[in-house]
């Protein structure tokens, strides 16, 4: 330390024992080396450092620096660069310079050893890197909502599955995903959730539906599970689109359900609808009305212009009788060219006959067939429930029953099972009450 001024001689002792290197400087040259700083600097003593420029352990790339003046860089906080050790090795510090404030000429040098730090906060950032790419590349949406269940990330899968472009779907709230209908009953299960309460409700897979940014719904399975982080409470969800299960659900049932020609229901639909009817008339009291409807003179159309012709009729006739009912009314095929019809809720067996003359007429207007005129009309027969009988079997049988009927007395028209004299109805007959 010869040549220091009193005022600036430090008690060496003291700076030994400081475990990062402490360096004081002089014209940018080395006056004072502790001992960490030369294990750091990789020397064998101080006396190696003594009047070198500090800015030959500075790996060459950031001597540039020094250029600034000791002055402007003792005003940073701190410096990150490289350093270098006599054999070549370089490593990561970071410098603080402070000027000695009773003489403007020497400057002190602290250095801290970062490379572990880096090399660490490397492999971090690697390790954020590739889990950033494995949720990018997952095919389920993947969102973290906070404790005032508002999205803090999203992936790119829930992005695009609720229509939102990068980056933008952070800081929505979690009920902005959601069709209007349901927000409420989401805040209150998220409330009771937060309250302590359906602790079960985590990791459980439940369907919903999600609302895109254009406004549109589409179905999704969620399954909410929560991550503690300290004294806050995150919720990661995962989120799948399951649109196109639920279509091929649909399509399935459509298949089980309605008929492929026509899109009619098939028997087991109106299996279905009758007994529920059934049990509600037996509940409630009322009547209801089961037509059966065979198509006359069906087979010719087939014989003469072909099996498609045939296919195009039925669908025709399928279109026909629909509208000759009430929506909350039946019209199923459950058979070539049988339907029956289902006409709930009627008052007088009246109202049963002004179908069957709504569907007569209907058939009186042929389907035109690529130019050809196909003329089919159609022999009903016409049950009530409960007068004709206590079971959908027995009503089903004396609808058929009555519909022969009418095929043995010339078609294209309806009767009653209850005419015990078999009377066929043409179109125009009268109506009677119950
Ligand atoms: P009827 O007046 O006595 O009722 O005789 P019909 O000519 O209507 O013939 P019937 O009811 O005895 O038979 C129905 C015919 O419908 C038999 C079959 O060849 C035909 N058929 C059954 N299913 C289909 C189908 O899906 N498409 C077509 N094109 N024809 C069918
Ligand atoms: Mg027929």
């Amino acid at each position: 330390m010869a040549g220091l001024s009193a005022s600036v001689v430090l008690d060496r002792e003291l700076l030994q024992l400081v475990s990062s290197l402490v360096c004081l400087l002089r014209n940018g040259r080395v006056v004072f080396l502790n001992n960490a700083g030369v294990r750091m600097l990789g020397l064998t003593s101080a006396d190696e450092a003594q009047d070198e420029l500090f800015e030959s352990f500075l790996v060459e790339d950031y001597r540039f620096l020094l250029e600034a003046g000791w002055e402007l860089l003792a005003e940073e906080d701190f410096l990150p660069l490289k350093l270098s050790r006599p054999d070549g090795q370089v490593f990561e510090a970071e410098l603080r310079v402070r000027q000695t404030p009773s003489a403007a000429d020497i400057f002190l040098v602290e250095a801290r050893d970062i490379s572990k730090f880096v090399k660490s906060a490397e492999a971090l950032r690697e390790r954020e890197e590739r889990l950033q790419g494995v949720l990018a590349s997952v095919a389920e949406g993947i969102v973290t909502i906070n404790d005032s269940g508002r999205v803090e990330s999203a992936n790119p899968a829930a992005e695009r599955m609720f229509g939102f472009t990068r980056g933008q779907l952070a800081g929505h709230d979690m009920v902005d995903l959601l069709p209007e209908n349901q927000r409420e009953r989401h805040n209150r299960f998220f409330d009771a959730y937060m309250a302590g309460l359906f602790p079960t409700l985590m990791g459980r897979q439940v369907e919903g539906l999600g609302l895109r940014r254009n406004g549109s719904m589409f179905p999704m399975e969620i399954s909410v599970s929560e991550l503690r982080h300290g004294r806050h409470r995150l919720f990661t969800a995962i989120l799948r689109d399951i649109s196109d299960r639920k279509e091929a659900e649909d399509r399935i049932r459509r298949l089980a359900h309605h008929d492929t020609l026509t899109g009619l229901p098939n028997r087991n639909l109106l299996n279905d609808r009758m007994n529920h009817a059934l049990a509600r008339i037996k509940r409630h009291g009322g009547h209801m009305a089961v037509l059966y409807v065979d198509l006359d003179k069906f087979k010719p159309v087939n014989d003469s212009l072909g099996h498609e012709a045939g296919d195009f009729v039925l669908q025709e006739v399928a279109r026909k009788l629909a509208q000759c009912v009430r929506s909350s009314d039946t019209v199923s095929r459950v058979g070539g060219d049988e339907f029956v019809v289902v006409v709930e809720e009627i008052t007088k067996p009246g109202e049963a006959a002004l179908v069957a003359k709504k569907i007569l007429d209907a058939m009186d207007t042929p389907t035109i067939y690529q130019g050809h005129a196909c003329h089919v009309g159609a022999s009903i027969g016409i049950a009530l429930f409960p007068q004709d009988g206590t079971s959908i079997e027995e009503v089903n049988k004396a609808a058929d029953l009555a519909m022969y009927r009418v095929k043995h007395s010339g078609r294209n028209g309806y009767c009653f099972y209850s005419d015990t004299e078999g009377t066929v109805l043409a179109a125009t007959s009268p109506i009677d009450d119950i």
